[in-house]
């Protein structure tokens, strides 16, 4: 057990290459704390970032009692960095968001309203503040998906998700499952709920995703899904004295 287990969620946060955002992003989870509607705490993973991310990241953990970090030793990519940071939360509940600023961390409180129903509640970016061309790629990856996956989902892609860390816990992982964790929670019986939320544009950073990885790899990853679908063990234990 770490410090996370002293909350009842840990909001993680992998960042790459994002040193314009830090501070803002500070300034808005610190002021998002006091309000959340479970006591929450920070887990910045860094995923080895090349630019000041890491210093600003330290810095911002010094003057914030609830903020934590995790700098993974090299890149190694969003899917890594998000196991990384469910590896290690030990609150009840494991939230995600994008260092991105394009949601905001109050609307986590939309989410955990229900997060004593749902394994997973996750976000809709309502009015969403992407180029035409983002959007289209996003449209035809989650069409796709959805046919292939059977998830439901309409937006696998929003970066604001709370679930509950026994299931996160469980996921099977691989590169590109983030496109993938409401079907993954759905291969363990959990239920899944979405909620629309808000959307803003991206004002610091760029994108690290293009057209091939947005849309290429996540095609060839719905057969390994439907394959793993086929095959996935779920069990439930009846009785034992081991937790007696
Ligand atoms: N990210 C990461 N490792 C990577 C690439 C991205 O941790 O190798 C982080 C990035 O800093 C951001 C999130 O993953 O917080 C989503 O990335 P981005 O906003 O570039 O993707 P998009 O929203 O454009 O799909
Ligand atoms: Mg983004």
């Amino acid at each position: 057990m770490n410090k996370s287990a002293n909350y009842q969620l840990t909001i993680v946060v992998p960042v790459y290459n994002e040193e314009d955002n830090i501070y803002s992003l500070e300034t808005k989870l610190a002021e998002y704390l006091p309000s959340a509607l479970v006591p929450t705490c920070v887990l910045f993973v860094n995923d080895g970032s090349r630019d000041a991310s890491g210093d600003r990241i330290l810095e911002v953990c010094t003057r914030n009692p609830h903020f934590f970090y995790l700098n993974l030793a090299r890149n190694s990519g969003l899917s890594a960095a998000m196991k990384a940071g469910i590896d290690y939360a030990d609150s009840i509940y494991v939230g995600y968001m994008d260092a991105d600023l394009q949601t905001t961390p109050e609307d986590f409180n939309l989410l955990l309203k229900d997060i004593t129903h749902y394994e997973l509640v996750m976000g809709i970016r309502a009015n969403r503040k992407d180029s035409p061309f983002k959007k289209l790629q996003s449209k035809i990856a989650n069409g796709f998906r959805r046919a292939m996956t059977h998830d439901g989902v309409e937006d696998t892609g929003c970066p604001l998700k709370v679930m509950h860390t026994s299931y996160a816990k469980r996921i099977p992982f691989f590169t590109g499952m983030h496109r993938f964790l409401p079907a993954l929670i759905l291969l363990q019986e959990g239920r899944v709920k979405q909620t629309p939320v808000r959307h803003f544009p991206r004002v610091a950073g760029v994108s690290k995703y293009h057209l091939w990885n947005r849309l290429i790899s996540p095609f060839l990853d719905c057969f390994a899904y439907r394959w793993m679908k086929k095959r996935y063990i779920n069990y439930r234990v009846g009785d034992t004295n081991l937790t007696a």
